[in-house]
């Protein structure tokens, strides 16, 4: 079913929206409006940099990836941008799914155009003829909006042969998933669009040099995208400038659970979770808060930087950006079974540290939170570690995260 509407709706009353400053504001449908607003002048920049350029300035500007895994996005378009092997392709990953995450979302539903845009200049500088947008099927009104806002902006020539009078090609198709987590692992994603089962790849070879139909690839999140739109619009420094020197821009944090304003904030890289938690107003007295959803781990300490390097430092992950917090109300036990279930459920199973561990740690969580045995606790820990160490892709590597900071951080089972 459609998900609600209010659930994603960004916070008010914050100054220096860059990324959110059309949501909720601008018609979605209007690509008049869009480029009223100054949207396509990110595109017209880019233009007159020409594809080195347009790479120079994201690498300056210190952008990595906001799918999760903070790669440089300058460094992965260079990369593609210099493979002999033709065509490129590009891939944007929209398949959002971390229990928690749904800041991409509102970006698709509220500012398609913004997406579409990002996309032309991201194919531009990596030599793209073709681009994916690989959406995740349960948001139907960001695939209508995107479809809608695609199909009018080849209307107008911004698609297409011949972009806004220049020698440069570039068309979006946009891919539903159905419904597997797995399919947001990227190389999971090429397989789904060439036709086969949703199963991650080994890597290395990486996208860049090998990625969809064996081709090189740039793969980015829909976050990670629309951010080249104000570094092209303001330049690289005036982007750099803003959060911290590890850590540029700002950032999208999903905010859920046991607060009062629930929702999307933007907020400049290098804000505290305190900060956080003063604009989400937390119901009671916050106990621990899940960074980076199932893949995350619990944290209690509101002092934490919302930096990259800073969560890192506090053993945890920014990840997609999700902030779910949690007071005494919340059965911790039964919300890590739920978080084991949701592994075992969604691992593809293709390799067993991974399809075994996940069903093993599902039953050793069943029994700890009806009997606390220590041999259980150290299998837990066994298997944690080999799928930490030896499964193919991040699903498996992080399935045992929130549980192992559960146990050594809140004490659950002690
Ligand atoms: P990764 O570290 O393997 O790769 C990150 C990106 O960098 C990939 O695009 C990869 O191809 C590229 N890369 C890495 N090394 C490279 C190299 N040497 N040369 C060129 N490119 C290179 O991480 P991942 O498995 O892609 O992603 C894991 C993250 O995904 C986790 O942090 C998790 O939080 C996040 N995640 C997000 C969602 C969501 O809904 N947004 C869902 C699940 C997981
Ligand atoms: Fe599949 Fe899990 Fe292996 Fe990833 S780690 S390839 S999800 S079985």
């Amino acid at each position: 079913g459609e998900p609600p509407a209010e659930a994603a709706v960004p916070q008010a009353g914050q100054d220096g929206l860059v990324l959110l400053r059309r949501i909720g504001v601008a018609d979605p449908a209007s690509l008049d409006g869009y480029r009223a607003d100054g949207g396509y002048a990110a595109l017209r920049r880019a233009f007159r940099l020409g594809p080195a350029g347009v790479i120079r300035e994201v690498l300056e500007s210190g952008l990595v990836g906001r799918g999760g895994a903070a790669f440089p996005t300058g460094r992965k378009w260079d990369a593609t941008a210099r493979q002999p092997d033709h065509p490129h392709y590009l891939v944007c990953n929209a398949d959002e799914s971390e229990p928690g995450t749904f800041k991409d979302r509102v970006i698709m539903e509220g500012d398609p155009y913004a997406l579409v845009e990002a996309m032309t200049i991201a194919a531009y500088a990596t030599g793209c003829a073709k681009g994916y947008l690989y959406i995740r099927g349960e948001y139907p009104r960001a695939i209508r909006r995107l479809e809608h806002a695609i199909a009018t902006a080849r209307a107008r020539g911004l698609l297409g042969t011949g972009i806004l009078g220049h020698a440069f090609d570039f068309d979006i198709e946009l891919r539903r998933g159905a419904g597997a987590y797995i399919c947001g692992e990227e190389t999971a994603i090429f397989n789904s669009i060439e036709g086969f089962r949703g199963e991650p790849r080994s890597k290395p070879p990486f996208p860049v040099e090998k990625g969809l139909f064996g081709k090189p690839t740039v793969v980015n999140n829909v976050e990670t995208l629309v951010n080249v739109l104000p570094i092209l619009e303001h330049g690289a420094q005036a982007y750099a400038a803003i959060g911290t020197e590890a850590s540029t821009g700002t950032k999208l944090f999903c905010v859920s659970g046991n607060v009062a304003r629930p929702g999307i904030y933007e907020l400049p890289f290098g804000a505290t979770l305190r900060d956080l938690m003063d604009l989400a107003n937390p119901v009671g007295e916050p106990r621990a808060v899940l960074l980076g959803g199932a893949a995350g781990a619990f944290v209690t300490d509101l002092d934490i930087p919302l930096t990259f390097e800073g969560t890192r430092q506090a053993g945890a992950t920014l990840g997609s950006g999700v902030v779910l917090v949690l007071d005494d109300s919340v059965d911790l036990k039964a919300m890590l079974l739920r978080i084991a279930e949701f592994f075992r459920d969604e691992s593809c199973g293709q390799c067993v540290p991974c399809r075994v561990g996940t069903v093993r740690q599902e039953e050793a969580l069943h029994r700890l939170s009806e009997r606390v045995d220590e041999r259980d606790l150290l299998l837990l820990r066994e298997v944690g570690q080999t799928m930490r160490d030896a499964s193919i892709c991040g699903l498996g590597q992080t399935a045992w995260n929130a549980v192992e900071s559960a146990i050594d951080r809140l004490g659950v089972y002690r």
